[in-house]
C-alpha cells in the first residue's frame, strides 16, 4: 500500500510540472498572448499515471477550447519534453468558486515575445532549508546573492552530487528576490533546457530573439551547468551569456554536480569564469544535520515525529537528503495506512525492508565490472585485459567511466584497479566516453541506467 506514496510519484510530479514549464515556454514563442493567459496557462499539472498526463482546466469552456484546438500539439510538446508518448486526460478542476473566463477571445499576434514568469517552488525556501556543516557556505553564498544580486559573489558556482539541495538554494534565492521585488527580470533554467530552447531558436531563426530575451535578464540561475559538458555551440552561447550579464553588473548562479576544475570538455575559459566568483560544495549532511531535515519536513507536512524516531532514521537511512526524505514519506505513509504511530518498530522494519544492505557503501569495483561485462556480453577478464579490439575497449572505456563517476578515486587508483594502467589512459577513456555521451542519447541512457542498476534503491 505504501507504495501509493512513493518518492518515485513525487519525482514524477516534479518532472511533469517542469516539463509543462517547458511546454509552456516553447508555446509562448508562437501561440498569441490572450491565448497562453486565458487558457493554456490555466491548466494545472495534476499528475501521471503511466501514459497519461492528467490536467485539470478551471472551467469547463476552457478545457473544451483546449481540447478542441490544443490537444494534439499539446500531447506532441509534452511527449517531446518526457520522452515518451503521452495522452492529455483533461478534466473539470473542483473549486469553490469557478473562475471567470471571458466567452470571446480576440486573436492577435503579440508584438513582444515574453518567457512565462519563473515561479519557484513554495516550499524551496531558506526558512525550509537546514544549516549544517556541510552547506555551510553554499547557503551563506546564496544569501548574500539573494540580499544583493550582483554585488558581492558573481558568479557564485555551487556543487555537490545529487540529492543535497542545490535546486532548493537556486529556488530560495529567486523566491527571496521575488519577494521584494516580485517584478524583478529573473530567470531559472536547468542547462537541459537552455540547450533545448537554444536549438529550438537556431532552428527557427529566431536567435537573435533568444539573444535578446538572455540578455535582458537580472538574475541568471542555471542548474545542472555539467549537461552542457561537450555541446561546443551551447558553451559558446552560454559564454556570450555569462559576459554580457557579468559585464552589466547582473547576477549569476550555477550549480553543477562537480567543481569547475572536473568540468572536463568545458571550455577553458568559460571553467575559468565560472572559478571566478564564489565556488561553494555542499556534502552530504552530518547525523544531526539529517535529524534535524527531517524533523523540519515533519513539521511542514505535519506529521508527529519524535526526535529520537527522527534520529534513528538519520543514522539508519543511508544516501542523500533526497533518500532521507523518501524515507519520512514511506514511514508516515506505513502508518497512516496502518493506522499506527510511528514508533521505532515500523522504522526498523521499513529499514530492514528498503535500505538493508546498501549502506552509505559504493558499489565495488568488481560490481561495476560484472555489470559492464553482462550488458556488453564480454568476460570481465577481457575488460580487464590487454585487447584493444573495438567492442572490448569500449566496454572497458565505460567501466572506467562509471568507475570513476562513483567512487571519484583518483586515476592512479582506478589505473591500477584496471591491471596496472597508466592513469593518463584512465583520464582519456573517462574523457572519451564523456564526449561520446554528449552527442550519443542512446550511450548516454545506457550509462544512466547501469549506473542506477548499481544503486537499486535509489
Ligand atoms: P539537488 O538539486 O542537489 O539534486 P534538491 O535541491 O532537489 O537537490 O534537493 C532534494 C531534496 O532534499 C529536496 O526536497 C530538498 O528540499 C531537500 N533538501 C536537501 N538539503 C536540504 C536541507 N539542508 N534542508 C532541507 N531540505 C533539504
Ligand atoms: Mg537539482
Amino acid at each position: 500500500m505504501s507504495d501509493q506514496y512513493t518518492l518515485e510519484d513525487r519525482e514524477e510530479a516534479i518532472h511533469l510540472k517542469s516539463a509543462w514549464g517547458n511546454v509552456l515556454s516553447r508555446l509562448a514563442k508562437e501561440v498569441p498572448s490572450n491565448v497562453m493567459e486565458r487558457f493554456l496557462k490555466l491548466l494545472r499539472p495534476e499528475g501521471i499515471e503511466g501514459h497519461c498526463a492528467v490536467f485539470a482546466a478551471p472551467s469547463a469552456f476552457v478545457l473544451e477550447w483546449v481540447r478542441d484546438k490544443y490537444q494534439p500539439k499539446l500531447q506532441r510538446l509534452l511527449g517531446e519534453e518526457l520522452g515518451h508518448d503521452v495522452v492529455l486526460d483533461l478534466k473539470l478542476e473542483l473549486r469553490e468558486k469557478p473562475v471567470e473566463v471571458p466567452r470571446t477571445v480576440v486573436l492577435t499576434t503579440p508584438a513582444v515575445v515574453e518567457t512565462p514568469k519563473f515561479v519557484p517552488i513554495e516550499k524551496y525556501g531558506f526558512d525550509n532549508f537546514i544549516i549544517g556543516q556541510s552547506n555551510r557556505l553554499a547557503v551563506a553564498g546564496a544569501r548574500a546573492v539573494a540580499q544583493a544580486p550582483g554585488q558581492i559573489y558573481n558568479p557564485l558556482f555551487i556543487y555537490g552530487s545529487s540529492g543535497l539541495g542545490k535546486t532548493h538554494l537556486m529556488h530560495a534565492i529567486a523566491k527571496e528576490i521575488l519577494r521584494q521585488d516580485p517584478n524583478y527580470p529573473l530567470t531559472y533554467v536547468s542547462a537541459q533546457q537552455f540547450v533545448e530552447e537554444f536549438v529550438h531558436a537556431m532552428q527557427n531563426n529566431r536567435i537573435d530573439q533568444f539573444r535578446k530575451i538572455q540578455r535582458g535578464i537580472g538574475l541568471w540561475l542555471v542548474d545542472d551547468i555539467q549537461f552542457i559538458v561537450g555541446k561546443d555551440k551551447t558553451q559558446e552561447e552560454v559564454f556570450h551569456t555569462f559576459n554580457h550579464l557579468h559585464q552589466m553588473g547582473k547576477q549569476i548562479v550555477l550549480c553543477s554536480d562537480r567543481p569547475p576544475k572536473e568540468l572536463y570538455l568545458m571550455d577553458e575559459r568559460l571553467r575559468s569564469r565560472f572559478e571566478s566568483g564564489l565556488v561553494a560544495d555542499i556534502q552530504l549532511p552530518d547525523t544531526e544535520t539529517r535529524c534535524a531535515i527531517l524533523l523540519s519536513k515533519a513539521r511542514q507536512q505535519n506529521v508527529p515525529l519524535d526526535h529520537d524516531i527522527a534520529m534513528f532514521l538519520a543514522e539508519n537511512v543511508p544516501g542523500n537528503v533526497r533518500i532521507l526524505e523518501g524515507a519520512l514519506i514511506k514511514v508516515t505513509a506505513h502508518a497512516s495506512v496502518e493506522g499506527r504511530a510511528i514508533d521505532r518498530e515500523l522504522c526498523e522494519m521499513l529499514i530492514e525492508k528498503h535500505y538493508r544492505g546498501i549502506g552509505l557503501a559504493k558499489p565495488s569495483f568488481n560490481q561495476i565490472l560484472e555489470l559492464v561485462g553482462k550488458h556488453y556480453n564480454i568476460p570481465v577478464t577481457e575488460i580487464r585485459g590487454v585487447s584493444r579490439k573495438a567492442p572490448i575497449a569500449h566496454a572497458r572505456h565505460v567501466a572506467v567511466y562509471i568507475t570513476r563517476e562513483i567512487t571519484r578515486d583518483s586515476w592512479k587508483h582506478i589505473g591500477g584497479l584496471f591491471g596496472d594502467r597508466d592513469h593518463t589512459s584512465m583520464m582519456h577513456a573517462y574523457q572519451k566516453i564523456s564526449e561520446m555521451m554528449a552527442r550519443d542519447h542512446e550511450l548516454n541512457g545506457t550509462i544512466k541506467l547501469l549506473i542506477r542498476n548499481l544503486f537499486p534503491e535509489i
